[in-house]
């Protein structure tokens, strides 16, 4: 007889559903991440300018999302691309919060740079390359911010829940999972979007899921119709790459949409979200 999810992932039991746990909902300033509302995270790759970073913030607020995204630490995978701005590009974030009311999500790279990180940052961003670097994810942890945690582009859904749990077991009980694409023998996009995972991440655990198709697709016109499969996967938000210039961005510009894409692709989401709405209606089931 096949094994239970729960018998399949007895290794993290924390993260799976019960009946004693209930949905988590991450607070953030003032609404929540995996609660009724769909919340969409945007923004540049890289925090460049103050104007980059205030005309995407007012932007994509206008569009509606909640949740300002960009980098001030970067890991390239050239060591010789941009790095990022470091501590000037927390400053500019935390200003941008400031003009638009945004949170702010941002990555954090090593265990030394959290308490900073933190202090200017709603929710902390481990990034895909660092998945697996358990003393920054317990560092992380121990901060108390809400923890984005990127899948690693090499990491198994099972890989993801114990990073999960590590969090978990660290007191902090604000993940919320992110699937941005893995590799796998097809090279024509990026990465490959596992959609089935955000599907089966919803079915099994009470952790919020944020679908990146930026990161995914590798190439903006791929960009709203992996996040509107998301969406109809069961999805509890998006984070997705914007712009006022991809062409002149100092990192992945080739998957960031520019302020009118954005603005197209939120609005294309709607009859999903009508979808997603729906079959939210019906009680959470727990996984036998
Ligand atoms: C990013 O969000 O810009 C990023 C570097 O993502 P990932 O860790 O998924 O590659
Ligand atoms: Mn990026």
């Amino acid at each position: 007889m096949r094994q239970s999810w729960n018998e399949q992932f007895a290794e993290t039991p924390d993260v799976l559903k019960s009946a004693r746990r209930e949905q988590t909902v991450a607070p953030v300033l003032d609404f929540e991440i995996g609660g009724d509302e769909f919340i969409t995270m945007a923004g540049p790759c890289s925090v460049e300018t103050e104007f980059q970073l205030m005309a995407t913030a007012n932007r994509v607020r206008r569009a509606g999302a909640r949740i300002l995204r960009g980098g001030a630490f970067k890991p390239r995978s050239s060591p010789y691309a941009f790095q990022g701005l470091g501590l000037e590009g927390l400053k500019l974030l935390a200003r941008a919060r400031e003009e638009s009311g945004l949170a702010i999500v941002t990555e954090v790279m090593s265990e030394s740079d959290v308490p900073m990180v933190a202090e200017y940052a709603d929710i902390l961003q481990i990034g895909s390359r660092s998945m697996e670097n358990y003393s920054l994810l317990e560092e992380a942890a121990r901060s108390g911010r809400p923890i984005l945690l990127k899948r690693g582009m090499m990491a198994t859904v099972a890989d993801l829940l114990r990073s999960a749990q590590l969090i978990l077991d660290n007191g902090n009980p604000n993940v919320i999972l992110c699937e941005r694409g893995i590799r796998t023998f097809e090279t024509a996009m990026r990465n490959t979007f596992d959609v089935a995972a955000i599907a089966l991440l919803k079915q099994i655990s009470h952790l919020p899921v944020i679908a990146d198709p930026s990161h995914a697709a590798g190439h903006r016109d791929l960009v709203p119709a992996l996040a509107r499969i998301a969406v109809a996967a069961g999805a509890d938000g998006l984070l997705v790459e914007v712009h006022p210039n991809p062409d002149k961005a100092w990192s992945d510009g080739e998957q960031s949409l520019d302020f009118d894409g954005f603005d197209d692709m939120m609005a294309s989401l709607d009859p999903y979200l009508a979808l997603r709405e729906a079959a939210r209606l019906r009680p959470m089931e727990a996984v036998g």
